[in-house]
């Protein structure tokens, strides 16, 4: 079985690029969405997150999700405690997913694969990527914000050069059609290596 770690910068096409896999039947595993699972069910879990937050860290048992947003916003000392927290909990349950999974590929898919430590646990990464007039155009359309509001969440990310250096391949997911054809060469490519 090969792990293949897939990261980009927001709006590069991760979801785009993550789906064209699944077409070709490679099992898949989004780290953000299983986080936030986590962090709503995990009973330890949870209490550390309120530990580090407070009581108005949940809401009837839900993350409030906008209030530790706005606290780990401003401040990356608490940003770095919660994903000290979080991120091993992910790689735990990553762990179970592989051992229940009898595939030849798994996608981890995660905005942070490299500074979460994620790639660690992959074989193989890759950083998709897309020109910034596609990326903010695509964002904007996609879930309504400015263009101030996208180059805020930018500022927060770490660049794409830091991302390539790290990564064994990129994808250029500028148009679909090229898109395709550069996920079924890096597919092909990784199903004849050995690891
Ligand atoms: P990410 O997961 O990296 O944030 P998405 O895959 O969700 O990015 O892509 C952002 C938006 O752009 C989505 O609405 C998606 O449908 C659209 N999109 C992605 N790739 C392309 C492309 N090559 N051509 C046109 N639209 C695209």
């Amino acid at each position: 079985m090969k792990i293949i770690g897939l990261t980009g910068g927001i709006g590069s096409g991760k979801s785009t690029v993550l789906s064209i896999f699944k077409d070709l039947g490679v099992a898949t595993y989004i780290a953000d969405n299983e986080a936030k699972k986590l962090m709503n069910s995990d009973e330890k879990l949870k209490n550390q997150i309120a530990k580090l937050f407070g009581e108005k860290a949940y809401v009837e048992g839900e993350l409030n999700r906008t209030y530790i947003a706005s606290l780990v916003f401003s401040n990356k000392e608490k940003l770095n405690a919660l994903n000290a927290l979080v991120h091993p909990k992910v790689h735990e349950d990553f762990q179970q997913f592989i051992n229940k999974t009898n595939v030849d590929f798994i996608i981890y898919e995660a905005a942070i694969l490299f500074e979460s430590s994620s790639d660690k646990l992959c074989d193989y990464t890759i950083t998709v990527l897309a020109s910034f007039k596609n990326k903010t155009e695509r964002i904007m359309k996609r879930d309504g914000i400015s263009e101030a509001q996208i180059l805020e969440r930018m500022k927060h990310q770490s660049t794409d050069a830091f991302k390539i250096k790290k990564s064994n391949f990129v994808i250029r997911n500028n148009k679909l059609e090229d898109t395709k054809c550069q996920v079924l060469t890096i597919f092909e490519l990784l199903s004849k290596l050995k690891k």
